[in-house]
């Protein structure tokens, strides 16, 4: 497993490189925005740590960057503030989690195998349908008429949960433990904001909606 670290203080990157080695992972580490950039240009990580206040490209922008570059990369965002719009914020430029300085190494652990976790499970030939809209869980990818829909990781994640249950409505709680795991901060309007994503990429261009709301209850995909 190779992971990308993107961390300008020498103390934090070393604690996280030196953990991560120690249980097997190949970590590349970046001080720098800049040079974070190039290098998760020019190859393919398993999970990129970005912290979010860098010299140079700060994590957000390196994070849009990225996503604009159609990088699909699973992104979990380090940072130092806490307030809900912050970690909001991260999120809308592509992030797939965050984590709030300081931390558990622990805590880093499971939230770097929440992220990458989902990837290994499909078998080949998998695929999750619902009108013209088909998943295939192997090779990760989606179309809706016949069109292919970019989605980051958690996008993929959450859309994938609403294929499995299609018809059935899906509360905030539940969609938050399963694809952003039991830790979740149930304050923040993650979800919805997520949501939202799902529909500018899969319904906005379709008359037919997927995606409803169900108010006081949550969300169901169904045709
Ligand atoms: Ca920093």
């Amino acid at each position: 497993m190779n992971i990308l670290l993107v961390e300008d203080e020498p103390k934090v990157a070393a604690f996280i490189k030196k953990g991560l080695e120690e249980q097997q992972y190949n970590v590349t580490a970046a001080y720098d925005g800049h040079t974070g950039q190039n290098i998760a240009s020019g190859q393919d990580f398993d999970v990129i740590i970005l912290d979010l206040m860098l010299p140079g490209i700060n994590g957000l922008e390196l994070c849009k960057t990225l996503r604009d570059k159609k990088k699909d990369t699973p992104i979990l965002m380090l940072t130092a503030m806490s307030t809900v719009n912050d970690k909001v914020r991260g999120l809308e430029s592509g992030a797939d989690d965050y984590l709030t300085k300081p931390f558990h190494f622990e805590e880093l652990l499971a939230r770097i195998k929440a992220l990458t976790r989902r990837k290994s499970r499909a078998v080949p030939g998998q695929t999750l349908t619902i009108d013209d809209l088909e998943m295939d869980c192997y090779k990760r990818t989606v179309t809706r008429g016949g069109k292919e829909v970019i989605l980051t990781v958690k996008e993929f994640a959450l859309l994938e949960l609403l294929l499995q249950n299609k018809n059935s409505v899906l509360s905030r709680t539940h969609i938050a433990e399963e694809v952003w795991g039991i830790n979740f901060d149930r304050n923040t309007n993650l979800i919805d904001v997520y949501i939202n994503y799902l529909r500018t990429k899969i319904d906005k261009d379709h008359p037919k909606k997927l995606v409803h709301t169900v108010i006081g209850m949550g969300y169901v995909i169904k045709d």
